[in-house]
This record gives structure tokens, sequence and C-alpha cells, in this order.
């Protein structure tokens, strides 16, 4: 009998576990209840939300919005945000995850230092990416972000630098950023970096990878969108080429289940159980054995 199994360390993190439950004890009380971007990186649970009654709605809406209650997801909000909900009656539930507030704070504080023109505070993130938007939101726009250690290069190193993360990068990569700046920085400045890359991630790796290597073949579950979903299941590919990104059961290519005897079943944290589960029933179907 082939074995089909699912990895008990995937699926939602704390924060996301936090902000579906905020969302629906809010909808329970059966008032309008809007939620500024998708909640999760994930159209499956996106969708399960929006049929109890969740209205996704994008920043030019949020705008237009008055009098009504949204939700800010796990991946924070500029100042900005909080600014116009106050203007336009906008109740505010706040849903940014507790690691994302703190280094939220922490690049403020840096911001307003006295020798803030001295310096160039970065960001090691995804342009665009709700969280990074969070983040340089912090320093009135100022901050450079750089997606990679080769962009890296692009810094001024005669001016000091403070080095910051978003939540969901490589801690691999950071380290190397670290490395390149330390080597190149002028010695007339100064380099501080804060590794605040969040170990929901970070930690599952290993086990991911233990996981990934103990199987023929491997199904992991995520939306296309999310970032960490991207980098865990490069993680997976590492270990086993034999990986395969699927949103949902109707992506299983049913010509992959043959002649393999274990398939794992895994996601980011922003897949929910349930779906990895949906999918577990799906391979049974399939290789009706
Ligand atoms: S990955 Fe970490 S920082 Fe991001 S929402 Fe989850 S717990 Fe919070």
């Amino acid at each position: 009998m082939i074995k089909v199994e699912i990895d008990e360390g995937s699926g939602f993190c704390f924060g996301v576990v936090t902000a579906i439950h905020k969302a629906e004890e809010e909808l329970a009380k059966g008032e309008t209840l809007y939620c500024l971007g998708d909640i999760v990186h994930n159209s499956r649970e996106v969708d399960r939300l929006k049929a109890m009654g969740l209205i996704t709605i994008n920043r030019d809406e949020f705008r237009q919005l008055r009098n009504a209650k949204v939700l800010l997801r796990a991946h924070g909000e500029p100042p900005e945000t909080y600014q116009i909900a106050q203007e336009n009656n906008i109740e505010i539930i706040d849903a940014t995850c507790p690691v994302v507030l703190r280094l939220q704070k922490r690049i403020k504080q840096e911001f307003r230092k006295e020798d803030f023109e001295e310096k160039q505070i970065v960001i090691y993130g995804k342009n665009g990416h709700a969280e990074v938007l969070g983040l340089v939101g912090q320093t009135g726009g100022q901050a450079i972000v750089i997606e990679s250690a080769e962009e890296a290069k692009k810094l001024d190193f005669s001016k000091s630098i403070r080095l910051f993360s978003q939540t969901t990068k490589s801690l691999d990569e950071f380290q190397e950023i670290v490395e390149y700046i330390k080597h190149h920085i002028s010695p007339d400045a100064t380099f501080e970096y804060y590794d605040t890359i969040c170990r929901q991630v970070a930690n599952r790796m290993p086990n991911l990878r233990e996981f990934a290597a103990t199987h023929d073949l491997i199904f992991f579950v995520s939306g296309k969108k999310s970032s960490n979903g991207k980098m865990l299941f490069e993680e997976c590919l590492k270990v086993n080429a034999n990986s395969h990104l699927i949103d949902n059961e109707k992506e299983i290519d049913p010509s992959l289940l043959q002649n393999v005897e274990s398939i794992g079943v895994c996601g980011a944290t922003s897949t929910p159980k349930w779906l990895m589960e949906k999918i577990h029933d799906h391979i049974r179907l399939l290789i009706k054995d």
C-alpha cells in the first residue's frame, strides 16, 4: 500500500491563526467586516472566509470606505492606513502579528533617532510585499529595500547602515548580506544589523527538509503569492527533486503517482490544515489502494 503522509509541522503559523480567529469572531457577530488585502496568501482559505461574509478590499476601496469595520491582517500596515481609518470613522480590528509589530517599532525607533540623515535604514525583503510596505511606512518611505545579496552591492558604504529583514526571508541570504556589508563598510561608518526573521518559518526548514527527503514524491501546498511558501518549497526541492508546488487538488498530475511508494503532503505558514487533508484524501482516491 502506498503511504500518504501529511507533515505535522506544516500549516498556519500563530500569526495567521490569530488573524483568522479574529475574523471568525467578528463575522459571528453578524456585522459587515472588510479585510484590507487577502487575509492570507491562500485563495482557498480566502474563499472559505468570503463564504462566511468577509469582504476583501484593496487600498483604493479602503480609501473610499466610511463608517465601517476593517480587519488588518498579520502582515501589518503603514501608519497612513491608521490615519485614513481615523479620518473616515473606520473601526480597525488589528490582527497585525506581534512579531511584525515589534519589527515595525524597532524600525520606527531607528528612524526617529537624531542621526537619521547620516545613515541608511535597509530592509532585506520583497519590494511591494504588504509587510515590507508596512515596514517602509515606518520611515516615511525612506528605507531602502534590497531583495537579495546581489542588491546589497548598490548600498552606499560610506554611510552608516542599519539592516533589518522582512520576517519571512531566508536566514542564509541574510547572513550573506551581513558578511558582505561587514567587508565593505567604510571605517568611518557604522553597521548594525538585526536578525528579524521569524522563527515560525526558519525553524520549520530542518524538519521540512527531513520530511521531504523521506518521501518519493512531495506535494507542497501553497498559494502562488506566498513568500514563505516559495522559500519553503525551494527547501523541499533541494532535498527531493520530485517535489511539486500545488495550490489545490485539481493541480495534481495523476501520472506522478505511478511508481512511488510514499507521498508527502506539506505546506507553508499560510496553508490551512484542512486543505492538506483534502489533498491527502484526493490522492488516496486517485491511487485507489
Ligand atoms: S510567519 Fe511569523 S511573523 Fe509572519 S505572521 Fe507568521 S508568526 Fe507572524
